[in-house]
């Protein structure tokens, strides 16, 4: 149920939102679990889903 939007559509919201590290399922599951909070509206989860991201990213990255 994709829907063809802009590949930068999110970038609209929040520019400074942490991206996945290619091949990382860690970083990949964070940012997908983001994407699924926001389309529902849960802004608050999508924004605990950064600080998770960020958090990983400084620990592994
Ligand atoms: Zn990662």
């Amino acid at each position: 149920m994709e829907t063809q939007k802009p590949q930068d559509y999110a970038l609209t919201e929040l520019p400074a939102e942490p991206a996945a590290e290619p091949g990382c399922a860690e970083c990949l599951s964070l940012v997908v679990a983001r994407r699924n909070a926001r389309s529902s509206g849960d802004h608050s989860a999508a924004s605990d889903r950064n600080v998770e991201l960020r958090h990983h990213q400084a620990a592994a990255h």
